[in-house]
């Protein structure tokens, strides 16, 4: 007598970032005998044009205004604690987190943090600067912080982001998992969509998709493609029809510098991530390298270019792949690099004047509501969309995957070993909810300051060409 086995559904993963390798990872690790992956990325891995490889740092924090996210970055952290794939990349430094004057951000946090069973350390109502200094004497110019709100968290800390990707995909290929990393046979120009009874390949938006094209020309066939391109979800329209403006892509500046002096290092190591609400945030040494990094969040970056299928209306993110050699390649815009400096003089005097290097744009898709997009396409049966991480998507590496699958209803079967425990039905009916396609406050959002919450949104080439700074006064006020 024969058995009869089902085929493996095959599954195509596009993007590997945090959102597309995290899900590759957790099919290959805990389902592999029923599916069948293969992950395919534009760039030699890690990306250089990822947000989640192509960076020295990130934080890991719970600290949301939302339960429903701070109880994700919970789970998130436990296994950045106990899997090994990932825990020896993860720093425990914990996290001061400010806001300016006025900003009640900080005060959600806090209520949001008790509810999930978290205590946070405050620094009292009176000398508060002071006290800041008592604990952490690298940090703050007392006089420049009259009136700030702040705490620190030592449930946080933060990870470097390449070297956890880079573990991540050893274990995937280790399993056996399929990748392929390369600008024509990793990057896909096409879906391959059947419409009814008509079995032609064509761009149409609506019908079933059998697979992808990549820029080699070749096709790829599957029952389900996973688009996690990240802020690249804008760059050809017919990959994600219909998607309009639920994803912005945004660039933001980042800058590094060195600490040579091993006085001066010693007295920053154990310092916290500092988090100045939507003014940016910078990270304590790396003990291997002595590089530190501040990212700014004060304003946000655009590209306006129109792709070869026509204006998205959002702009698309510019790859950082595409300025090799270029005079912008290691640049970011000097209003940029002046917004740095001005943080660094109110948080960290004494590094305010550091020669900056390894400077660059690094780019995310925002949503206008702030929450992921993961969902299956309304129109187009077998495609579905993971992306959206708005700033915050990195910190789940290890776990996004699995809320990914459940999200999609991807896999039916227990996932045996997993650190991370099943969502309850409750947990993933929130997840379709807030991660839906479509969502009304994502659709027809034209400002694109709504995806930065209000920050201002500038042109990067415009930026990058002009050393017009003085707009960074003004910009600084209205955010104080
Ligand atoms: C400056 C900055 C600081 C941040 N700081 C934090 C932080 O401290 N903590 C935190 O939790 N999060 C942070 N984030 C957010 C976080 O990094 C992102 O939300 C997350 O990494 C996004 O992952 P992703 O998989 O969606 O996209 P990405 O990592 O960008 O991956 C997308 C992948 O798709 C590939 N791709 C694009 N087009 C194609 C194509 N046509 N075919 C094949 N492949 C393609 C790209 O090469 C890339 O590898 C930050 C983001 C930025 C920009």
């Amino acid at each position: 007598m024969t058995t009869h086995t089902a085929p493996k559904k095959r599954i195509i993963i596009v993007g590997a970032g945090a959102f597309g390798l995290s899900t590759a990872l957790y099919l290959q690790r805990y389902h592999k005998q029923h599916v069948d992956v293969l992950l395919l990325d534009s760039q030699p891995f890690p990306s250089v044009d990822s947000a989640s490889g192509n960076d020295t740092s990130r934080a890991i924090r719970p600290d949301y205004t939302d339960s429903f996210y701070s109880n994700l970055a919970k789970d998130a952290m436990h296994a950045w604690s106990t899997d090994p794939v990932f825990s020896s990349h993860y720093k425990q430094s914990g996290r001061l987190a400010a806001a300016a004057p006025g900003v009640p951000f900080l005060q959600r946090c806090r209520e949001t943090l008790k509810t999930v069973g978290l205590e946070v350390e405050e620094f009292g109502e009176m000398d508060k600067a002071q006290n800041l200094k008592k604990k952490f004497p690298m940090l703050g110019d007392v006089e420049k912080l009259k009136g700030w709100d702040f705490y620190y968290n030592p449930h946080a800390g933060w990870a470097n982001p390449k070297e956890a990707v880079i573990s991540a995909m050893k274990e995937y290929q280790a399993l056996g998992g399929k990748f392929i990393g390369d600008s024509k046979r990793g990057k896909v120009v096409d879906n391959l969509i059947v419409d009814g009874d008509d079995n032609q390949l064509a761009a149409a938006i609506t019908g079933r998709i059998v697979g992808v094209k990549t820029a080699d020309g070749r096709a790829h066939h599957a029952e389900h493609v996973i688009y996690a391109i990240g802020s690249f979800s804008t760059s050809q329209k017919t990959l994600l029809p219909g998607l309009e403006t639920q994803i912005h892509p945004t660039g933001f500046a980042i800058a590094h510098w060195k600490l040579d002096d091993p006085d001066e290092l010693k007295a920053w190591l154990h310092h916290p991530v500092v988090d100045m609400y939507h003014f940016g945030y910078f990270f304590p040494p790396d003990p291997s390298t002595h590089l530190m990094k501040l990212g700014l969040g004060i304003m946000g970056f655009t590209h306006d270019h129109e792709t070869d299928d026509g204006d998205t209306g959002v702009g698309i993110a510019r790859a950082n792949s595409a300025l090799a050699g270029s005079s912008h390649e290691g640049r970011i815009p000097p209003i940029a690099e002046e917004g740095i400096r001005w943080i660094l003089s109110h948080w960290a005097p004494s590094l305010a004047q550091k020669k900056f290097f390894d400077m660059k744009m690094c780019w995310d898709a925002m949503t206008p509501d702030g929450g992921w997009l993961i969902d299956n396409h309304p129109q187009v049966q077998g495609l579905s969309v993971a992306t959206g991480g708005s700033g915050h998507g990195f910190k789940f590496l290890p776990v996004v995957g699995q809320f990914i699958c459940e999200a999609l209803n991807l896999v039916q079967t227990e996932a045996v070993g997993s650190v991370t425990p099943r969502s309850t039905d409750h947990r993933k009916r929130q997840m379709r909810e807030k991660w839906k396609w479509g969502r009304k406050g994502n659709l027809n959002v034209k400002d694109r300051r709504v995806a930065l919450q209000g920050r201002p949104i500038l042109n990067v080439v415009e930026h990058l060409e002009s050393d017009r700074c003085h707009d960074i006064d003004s910009i600084i006020r209205s955010r104080l």
